[in-house]
């Protein structure tokens, strides 16, 4: 079970005169005290999990954005960021002495710079809805989270969200090159521009994926990319997921970077198809699905090439794309896999870890071994080329014990992740679900470094507490965190 920061009783006893200052600054219907309305926050993605915020707080103006923030410092009060609430590690989960700070009404798109292929967007607005702003201009966003009709772009800096494209044009921290963040003391700071690589420290690197947990991000600078005048997806049947995996090293090591390189086991194929009927083969034991960019002779020609390819990696079938629809139909069922496997079961666990892709087949051999001993399926969907796995552990939250038992198989889905070289998150960041997990992969100094860098935003440890990292570590206490002979010190010190 996750556990949360106590609530400070001390904070929850003062509600209604907070409530009344923060209405001074956000007026209208800009607060939320109501526990029907609340509601609508207890929970993100990460849905095993809710809690009812102490209140929730809606600015429309960065200025309100900056008050509020001050307040809360001077209060000593908590506070969770939120845009669309779709985070799947419990980024946005609040906490029962804070205040939840929903960015939704910041939805504007302020600019779109064609001579500079930018576009200065507020957080609230959608992943896909960039797209959709340029599309009349040839150009579009390219990291694309399969929850991009959902997600905003401040949600996606926060996770440094990634998607089907970003094997070849990269994530969201190489597609994003300026933000506006306001910090805990209220100040405005922009980093980052309409330009690479700025003078001074990457802090731009270092907030892009800081879960929420440096500054709220008020305005995004995105870079828009052309929109591929060709693009021709190649849908391959597998007799095992070892030889899909083995194909999609072996197009890498020819050089091929496609556009997009998925797999999805049996479960997860079947599903997909029983869901949006896309004509997926249901006789293979794996399916990759490969999409290739370009200009049309330079795609015709990488098609023949992931073909032959295939071939030699006992692909059992292979169709490419000949139409727009079909191309986008042979999408459509990896798009909404997560959802297909939503209907086979009545909860599942998604998973979220990176390992080198040379280990695919390795990790998914030991991964249904694991199925044995937790007595759990797992339907596999990935993002093959980046070696991104996402295995959804099916379960029943309404069977005792099952979703102890669903969570201790992903944690261990994870350390094995590690264990080959690989990391705990791919792209769902790390939030409440591998908090605990962090020492796994990061020793004591590691995580004092980092711990370091949110005090140096953060003194006060009141931007989205209890994410992030395992254990209490005040500031004031960086530097005299000795575990020695593996015993901790200050043991009745409360650690969450
Ligand atoms: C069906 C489904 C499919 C998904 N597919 C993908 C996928 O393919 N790839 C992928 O990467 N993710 C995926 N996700 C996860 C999720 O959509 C992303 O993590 C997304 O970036 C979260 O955006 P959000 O607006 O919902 O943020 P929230 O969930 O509201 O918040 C996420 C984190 O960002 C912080 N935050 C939000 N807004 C701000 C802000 N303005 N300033 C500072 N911090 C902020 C929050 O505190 C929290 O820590 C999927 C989720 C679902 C439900």
């Amino acid at each position: 079970m996750i556990r949360m920061p106590e609530p400070d009783q001390q904070v929850l006893a003062r509600r209604g005169e907070i409530i009344a200052a923060l209405r001074r600054i956000v007026p209208g219907e800009g607060v939320v005290e109501n526990e029907n309305e609340l509601r609508a926050f207890e929970c993100d993605g990460l849905t095993a999990y809710r809690q009812l915020p102490m209140i929730a707080v809606l600015p429309s103006t960065t200025a309100q954005v900056a008050e509020v923030l001050r307040y809360c410092k001077a209060n000593n009060i908590r506070i969770v960021p939120r845009g669309a609430g779709t985070s799947l590690s419990g980024g946005a989960m609040p906490l029962a002495d804070g205040i939840l700070l929903g960015m939704g009404k910041f939805k504007k798109i302020l600019e779109i710079d064609l001579p500079n292929r930018c576009a200065v967007v507020q957080p609230g607005v959608t992943n896909l809805g960039i797209s959709q702003a340029v599309r009349g201009q040839g150009l579009y966003y390219a990291p694309d989270p399969s929850s991009q009709i959902a997600c905003t772009i401040g949600g996606n800096v926060a996770e440094n969200s990634g998607g089907v494209h970003c094997l070849k044009y990269g994530l969201t921290t190489n597609n994003v090159i300026g933000v506006e963040i306001v910090t805990l003391d209220g100040e405005i700071i922009r980093l980052g521009g309409k330009h690479f690589d700025g003078p001074g420290y990457d802090l731009l690197g270092a907030l892009v994926g800081s879960e929420g947990m440096l500054g709220v991000v008020t305005e995004v600078t995105v870079r828009l990319l052309p929109i591929p005048p060709t693009a021709r997806a190649l849908m391959i049947g597998f007799p095992s997921v070892e030889s899909a995996g083995d194909c999609v090293a072996a197009v890498i090591a020819a050089g091929i970077i496609p556009g997009g390189m998925e797999i999805m086991d049996k479960l997860a194929t079947e599903a997909a198809e029983a869901f949006v009927h896309a004509g997926y083969p249901l006789d293979v034991a794996a399916l990759l699905i490969v999409e290739l960019d370009g200009c049309a002779a330079e795609v015709d020609h990488l098609v023949a090439a992931v073909e032959h390819i295939a071939t030699q990696h006992q692909a059992v079938s292979c169709r490419a794309s000949t139409s727009e629809e079909e191309r986008l139909l042979f999408w459509a069922g990896r798009k909404a896999a997560f959802p297909a496997v939503g209907r086979i079961s009545p909860d599942y666990y998604c998973m979220d870890g990176t390992i080198p892709r040379k280990r695919i087949a390795e990790v998914l051999r030991r991964m249904t071994e694991m199925e044995q001993t937790y007595g759990l399926r797992v339907a596999n969907v990935f993002h093959a080329g980046d070696g991104n796995l996402h295995p959804l552990i099916l379960y029943d939250a309404n069977r005792p014990g099952e979703l102890q038992r669903a969570e201790d198989f992903g944690a261990d889905i994870l350390r094995l992740c590690v264990e080959v070289g690989g990391v705990l998150t791919g792209e769902h960041g790390v939030g409440v679900e591998k908090r605990d997990l962090m020492p796994t992969m990061f020793n004591e100094t590691d995580l004092a470094q980092q711990q370091a860098l949110k005090c140096a935003f953060d003194d006060a440890g009141l931007l989205n507490p209890g994410k992030v990292f395992p254990q209490l570590c005040r500031c004031a206490e960086l530097g005299r965190m000795h575990i020695h002979g593996g015993k901790l010190p200050f043991p009745e010190l409360e650690r969450f």
